[in-house]
């Protein structure tokens, strides 16, 4: 199964630098503040330098003590205080950040082709909101404002080493070399790791929920082991990408903190030799190498942040590349003059190279009843899919009032044609709320109506809270047959002129299957109906009958004029009233 796409660094890049420019003013206050704090903390040391000149010098006195003892405490607070401010800026200017990035991210993936969905799969796309999102908001939320603070204290405390002795700042560099060729090497060899590590995840969840929706199916099929294989596979797969990312952080960090402690005894000794020597003072000696003690803090959180930035950065390409997905919708079209629906020499392929319909051409009837029948993968529901305008054909065209269905908007193909199958979803929110998906500008009365329409509006005034009582997983439960009228509803409400159902009833038991095909007679009053039909009876009761074979129209016409030709369909309709005497 195809993963929906990764942007590519490029594509991230240019995601950030739009997000910067977007929140520019905030993040330079927050700099600027944490710049603030970072210069307070770079006085005690400067102070301590001072306090041992004169102690070298024999100058020390009980008020100079105490002025740079005031100096201390005031310092401490001060960067106390900064830091206070600067963090609290951070992790507003970090929530904003985030709450954008996230309503992006729903936005794409509610624009997603439904084609994309069902070829990725729900695992990868699940992965994606929960996994991604996930590590993306440690990113953004704590990651991304510790890393620009700490470079800024690292590059603030470098200035200062730099400012107090040039000459004993020097011997602090031994340790870049190891620190740049390290970062670069754990850079270059980690980042797949981390990509890798993220797309095990989402096969790994891919599959546990594929095995639990289809539970029944692979219980039936005995398919238990090999799914159980799979699943272990994707759990092997995880383990060994987080133990090649576990095994580069456990050779890069070492380093790292090799590199510091070098740095701090280098400087200690040169600085301490100059100091001998009178290049420069004790206190100088004294000041830069407790900068270096203290850069180490700044520069350890740059390094060891740099593990998340980089999980961050994977989880925002695979977020990001969610936008990449091109919309397969305009988002203006022609509005169609009449309400005819025409195939012309339509074909169409799920993989390329196997055409499943070969040149179907059909003409709905305003108003008609237009029964399928064909056997099994004739390509029935393909058909319907395509009337229904979720799929475009390979070649030939399908269209309405001569506009073609795939090139509508999909609010204004919904008003003309909308597809009916057993499928039906509850979504979180109140009666109400999954109702007006279908039109969000109808009015109480127009739900309520719409409800009456398919004998829904008893159960539902009947609820705690009437229209505004909340449905889904945490509240109220309603039946797969009440589940089904309030889509029903939605279609009502939605009001499409032709209606294409594909097993809309099958699956319920039949005495709320009864009941059902009453509620969706209302529905179907008045508009062009295609019925995919697998009993006959609704061939029987159609106005026309389409029989598709291998792909193609095979007859075409009413019942007893396709009864009486004696051809597929007399012989589909025979073999199906044996079946069944009490149906003749
Ligand atoms: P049934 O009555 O069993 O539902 P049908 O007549 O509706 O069958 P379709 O579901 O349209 O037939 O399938 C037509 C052909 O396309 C079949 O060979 C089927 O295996 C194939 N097919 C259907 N869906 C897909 C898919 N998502 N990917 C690949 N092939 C598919």
């Amino acid at each position: 199964m195809s993963q929906l796409p990764v942007a590519d660094n490029q594509v991230v890049r240019a995601h950030a630098k739009v997000l910067i420019r977007q929140h520019r003013a905030p993040l330079v206050r927050m700099l600027s503040l944490y710049a603030l704090a970072a210069v307070m903390s770079l006085i005690p040391a400067w102070i301590i330098g001072k306090i041992t000149n004169l102690a070298a010098k024999h100058q020390l006195t009980s008020s100079s003590i105490s002025l740079y003892v005031t100096g201390l405490f005031v310092s401490s607070l001060a960067f106390a205080g900064l830091s206070f401010l600067a963090r609290r800026r951070s992790y507003i200017l970090g929530e904003a950040v985030f709450a954008q990035l996230r309503e992006e991210f729903l936005a794409s993936v509610l624009a997603l082709p439904l084609v994309e969905v069902e070829r990725a799969g729900t695992g990868d796309l699940l992965s994606r909101t929960t996994n991604d999102i996930e590590a993306l908001s440690r990113t953004v939320r704590f990651a991304m404002p510790e890393w620009l603070v700490a470079i800024v204290q690292a590059v603030l405390t470098l200035a200062a080493m730099v400012l107090v002795s040039p000459l004993a700042s020097v011997a602090s560099l031994v340790s870049l070399p190891f620190l740049y060729f390290s970062t670069r090497y754990y850079l270059h060899y980690a980042t797949p790791g981390y990509r890798r590590e993220r797309m095990s995840y989402a096969s790994m969840s891919g599959s546990v929920s594929e095995t639990a929706e289809g539970a029944r199916t692979i219980d039936a099929h005995r398919l238990g082991d090999r799914q159980a294989a799979r699943i272990e596979g994707n759990i092997r797969e995880s383990f060994y990408s987080e133990m090649y990312t576990l095994l580069m952080r456990l050779v890069w960090f070492p380093i790292v903190e090799s590199a510091f402690t070098l740095a701090i005894a280098t400087t200690l000794a040169w600085s301490g030799w100059l100091a001998l020597h009178h290049d420069i003072t004790l206190g100088a000696a004294t000041t830069v190498t407790l900068y270096v003690v203290q850069i180490n803090d700044p520069i350890d959180r740059i390094v060891s942040w740099l593990d998340e930035l980089q999980i961050g950065q994977t989880s925002l390409a695979r977020l990001v590349g969610v936008s990449v997905v091109r919309d397969d919708r305009p988002t203006v079209g022609v509005e169609p003059t009449n309400e005819t629906i025409v195939m012309r020499d339509v074909r169409y392929a799920y993989r390329a190279g196997h055409d499943v319909l070969n040149g179907v051409s059909l003409t709905v009837r305003p108003g008609e009843r237009l029964a399928i029948v064909g056997p099994s993968g004739a390509g029935k529901s393909t058909i319907g899919r395509l009337l229904a305008g979720i799929d475009a054909p390979r070649s030939g065209s399908v269209t309405v009032g001569d506009v073609a269905l795939s090139s509508m908007p999909l609010a204004m193909l919904r008003r003309h044609v909308a597809l009916v199958t057993q499928e039906h979803h509850i979504f979180i929110g109140s009666v109400r709320d999954n109702l007006s998906l279908a039109r969000p500008d109808a009015s109480d009365e127009e739900i309520e109506r719409s409800l009456d329409a398919v004998d829904a509006l008893e159960w539902v005034q009947a609820l705690p809270q009437g229209l505004f009582t909340e449905l889904g997983t945490t509240g109220h439960q309603v039946t797969p047959a009440q589940a089904q009228q309030l889509a029903l509803a939605r279609l009502v409400l939605s009001d499409p002129h032709t209606l294409v159902l594909d097993e809309a009833t099958a699956l319920l038991d039949p005495r709320a299957a009864r009941h059902l095909e009453r509620s969706l007679g209302a529905v179907l009053e008045g508009r062009t109906v295609i019925a995919i039909a697998h009993r006959l009876h609704t061939a029987h009761d159609a106005d026309r009958v389409c029989v598709v074979i291998d792909g193609a129209v095979a007859e075409l016409g009413t019942h007893d004029e396709l009864v009486a030709r004696d051809g597929e369909y007399a012989s589909l309709w025979r073999s199906w009233r044996n079946e069944r005497p009490e149906a003749s």
